[in-house]
């Protein structure tokens, strides 16, 4: 079940005017490897069957989050705190690059800042009304993603590998950290699996053998889905437009949430 016990003393307030019913991290061991394709589209899945859905980008130091829905504008706000921007279908969504002057220039905070901005996207920002918030946390199981893991109240975490990876390795961290956390994990979402070829429709996998199923029941974990290589995949998250994506690889995913969070 969702309803862990979380250590209240290290979570901040959410803002007075703001209602969120589940929050789920997105992990992974190190950046690239798909974390934030693996949010959004989970959020839009989300979304699409009715949620009242939001993005929490706590990728800092590498935010990808509002590009992909095409989102360029800055967040507003007044007295009360700060707005998130909404994408085309309606998804909450809140980043640092919604805030910083010029979305290009590099965040190159330390750890403690990093967890203190993620503090205040929870403190500050108007969350109305929110089914399900998805958090894009920072990619590793070191220091800076466990600061925040304990600025946030989080209800379930979701692990994002690749075949290229030392998975066993990045999974174990992460049990450790959610177990430290007491946070369950939902379970683990292998990307870049296979490449399935569009002219003869083999799939080819470039990686090699994952071995993602036996990592998984040896940490008592579920395999959620397995995405294969999308070319086409990456070309709407670069155009902006990851919301207009095809296809049910994430129905499983969003499933196991709704059931195991259930709201
Ligand atoms: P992370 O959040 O782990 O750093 P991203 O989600 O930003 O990784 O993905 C890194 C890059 O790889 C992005 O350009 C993304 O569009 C691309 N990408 C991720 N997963 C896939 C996939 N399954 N097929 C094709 N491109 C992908």
């Amino acid at each position: 079940s969702c309803n862990s016990k979380k250590p209240e003393n290290l979570i901040e307030k959410l803002n007075q005017y703001s209602s969120v019913k589940k929050v789920i991290g997105v992990v992974s061991g190190k950046g690239g490897v798909g974390k934030s394709l693996v949010t959004s589209t989970l959020a839009v899945t989300m979304n699409r069957k009715g949620y009242k859905t939001a993005i929490l980008d706590a990728d800092i130091t590498g935010p990808s989050i509002p590009k992909s829905f095409g989102i360029h504008e800055k967040a507003k706000g007044n007295d009360d705190g700060i707005f998130p921007a909404k994408t085309k279908d309606g998804i909450d969504i809140m980043s640092i690059n919604l805030l910083l002057p010029d979305e290009t220039s590099p965040v190159v905070w330390r750890g403690p800042v990093i967890a203190g901005a993620v503090k205040q996207f929870w403190t500050d920002v108007i969350w109305s009304d929110i089914d399900y918030m998805f958090v894009d946390m920072p990619p590793g199981t070191g220091d800076v993603p466990l600061t925040v893991f304990q600025s946030l109240p989080v209800d379930g975490i979701i692990i994002v590998t690749s075949p290229q990876e030392l998975v066993s390795m990045i999974v174990e961290k992460a049990v450790n950290m959610a177990n430290i956390m007491n946070i369950p994990i939902l379970g683990i979402v292998e990307n870049m699996s296979y490449f399935k070829c569009p002219d003869c429709g083999k799939e080819h996998k470039i990686y090699g053998e994952s071995h993602i199923e036996e990592i998984a029941k040896k940490n008592n974990l579920e395999v959620l889905a397995k995405l294969p290589i999308d070319p086409s995949l990456a070309k709407l998250v670069d155009a902006g437009e990851v919301e207009n994506f095809q296809g049910d690889f994430m129905d499983n995913v969003a499933k196991k949430v709704e059931t195991t969070c259930k709201i």
